[in-house]
């Protein structure tokens, strides 16, 4: 796959997660109902949205990097010793920033 295209399909990822991101924030902005039992039920919803937020801002901030990298021209190359990154693997993991002896 070409290095274009690989842009094009992190920047859709990056849409796709940022417009998530935004439906969790909504949901965690929305008040808690007064009936305890519901309370609970919500404050647990809450953690699970806030776990699902931070995975993705995580994902967002590689996404950001991979996107710096293609710009640079360093991109599909491991960050940490500089092999070339198997296209396989870029296909699973297009953002990752190591190749896959490194990311062990
Ligand atoms: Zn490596």
């Amino acid at each position: 796959m070409r290095v274009e295209e690989r842009a094009r399909q992190l920047k859709n990822r990056l849409a796709e997660l940022g417009a998530r991101l935004e439906v969790i924030d909504h949901a965690l902005e929305a008040p808690h109902s007064k009936d305890w039992e519901e309370q609970a039920v919500e404050r647990e919803g809450d953690e699970v949205l806030e776990d699902l937020g931070q995975a993705g801002e995580a994902e967002i901030a590689q996404i950001r990097a991979a996107l710096g990298r293609i710009s640079a021209g360093e991109y599909g190359y491991c960050m940490k010793c500089g092999a070339e990154i198997s296209q396989e693997r870029l296909d699973v993991l297009p953002a990752t920033p190591f190749c896959r002896t490194c990311a062990r």
